[in-house]
């Protein structure tokens, strides 16, 4: 496993160490990718997060034009009574 950061509920960033580097000395010392710099790591780690908020939007966008369907439905059949 390498290093990496997970979030919290409360939205905060925590630092999941995979090498000793990372573990006893920070993630400016990680090992894990050495053909990548420090700015590079949190780089690729921002565009994972952003990419992984997107498709958490899609998919809301997509369960609230469902439950718009569903409300309508419930609305249409109410109004017919
Ligand atoms: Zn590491």
């Amino acid at each position: 496993m390498k290093c990496h950061y997970i979030y919290t509920e409360d939205g905060e960033k925590v630092l999941i160490p995979g090498c000793m580097g990372t573990a006893a000395m920070g993630i400016e010392n990680c090992t894990c990718r050495p053909e990548k710099t420090f700015a590079g790591f949190e780089r690729e780690r921002y565009n994972e997060t952003v990419k992984a908020l997107r498709a958490e939007i899609k998919d809301l966008e997509h369960e609230n034009a469902y439950l718009n369907r569903i409300i309508k439905k419930l609305t249409k059949q109410k109004s017919r009574k």
